[in-house]
This record gives structure tokens, C-alpha cells and sequence, in this order.
């Protein structure tokens, strides 16, 4: 379909407001100028319709947050290990005085059975020193796993 010899007249006088009385005749029969000029408003609007502003945020405040991003990123990583080994340290303390007491339950069973009211001496009242080196060495054990887990909390805090 060719384009009408008189649309681009068409067109001024739409976009003017300037009509002749004989293009306004010749526009009310033609559909090809009618279309050229529906279009064309059409694209004045487009046009026109200012799109919402958005309002970038200023270039060093993303460069300072990529920044605290990065950081922080970094420190989570670098963090891990220690984590993980606060976690193995909180699992010894727990396991190793519960390990403990079960390889010694019978010993433990028969040293509490031995035990009167009013003694003190857990030498004499067990009766075995091999059990009171036991008792010994579990505190050492718990006095070590407690300073370990101090000795990383302290560290971690930083
Ligand atoms: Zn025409």
C-alpha cells in the first residue's frame, strides 16, 4: 500500500492545529492519512509521557556499600574455621567428661557404693588410688577444655 500523496500535509495540520478546508476533506476520506495521523499523536504522546524519575543513589555511597559488603563477605569466610572449631571444642567438653564416666561406670558404681556419709578422704574411701587419679585427671581434662573454650571465645571476639 503506498502512502498518500498528501499525508505528510496531513500530518503538519494535525500537528499544528492548522487545517486548510480542503485537506480536512481530503483527511476526512482518506484512512491513510487518518492512520499516519492517529499514529503520530500517538508517538507525541509516547513522547511527551515522561517516564517516573528515579533517583540514583550517589556513586560513593554503592562504592562504600560494595565495600562493607565485600567485608563482611570476607569476615564471615574468614571466620569459619574458627567457628567450626568452637563448635568441635563445646562437643570435647561435653563428650569427653560423658566418656569418662561411661569407661568408668562400673569403678565409679563401686566407689560411690564405698563412699559413707561424713568422709572425705576419697583415698580411704575408695579404697583404690587408681580411681582418685581418675577423679584427678577428669577435672585436669575440664579445667583444659574450659580454657580452651575461653581462650578461642576471647579470640573470636576480636
Ligand atoms: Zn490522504
Amino acid at each position: 500500500m503506498n502512502p498518500c500523496l498528501r499525508e505528510e500535509q496531513s500530518l503538519e495540520a494535525s500537528a499544528s492545529g492548522r487545517w486548510d478546508d480542503e485537506l480536512r476533506i481530503h483527511f476526512s476520506a482518506c484512512s491513510s492519512c487518518q492512520d499516519a495521523v492517529n499514529v503520530a499523536s500517538f508517538m507525541r504522546q509516547l513522547a511527551a509521557a515522561t517516564a517516573p524519575e528515579r533517583s540514583l543513589a550517589d556513586s560513593g555511597t554503592v562504592w562504600c556499600k560494595a565495600q562493607l559488603v565485600r567485608r563482611w563477605a570476607l569476615e564471615e569466610r574468614a571466620g569459619r574455621p574458627v567457628e567450626f572449631m568452637r563448635w568441635v571444642g563445646q562437643a570435647a567438653g561435653i563428650a569427653i567428661p560423658l566418656g569418662f564416666v561411661a569407661w568408668n561406670w562400673a569403678e565409679l558404681r563401686e566407689w560411690l557404693g564405698s563412699v559413707e556419709p561424713g568422709s572425705l578422704n576419697l583415698l580411704a574411701a575408695s579404697g583404690s588410688p587408681s580411681i582418685f587419679l581418675w577423679l584427678v585427671a577428669l577435672s585436669v581434662g575440664m579445667v583444659a577444655v574450659s580454657a580452651i573454650l575461653t581462650l578461642q571465645t576471647l579470640l573470636g571476639q576480636d
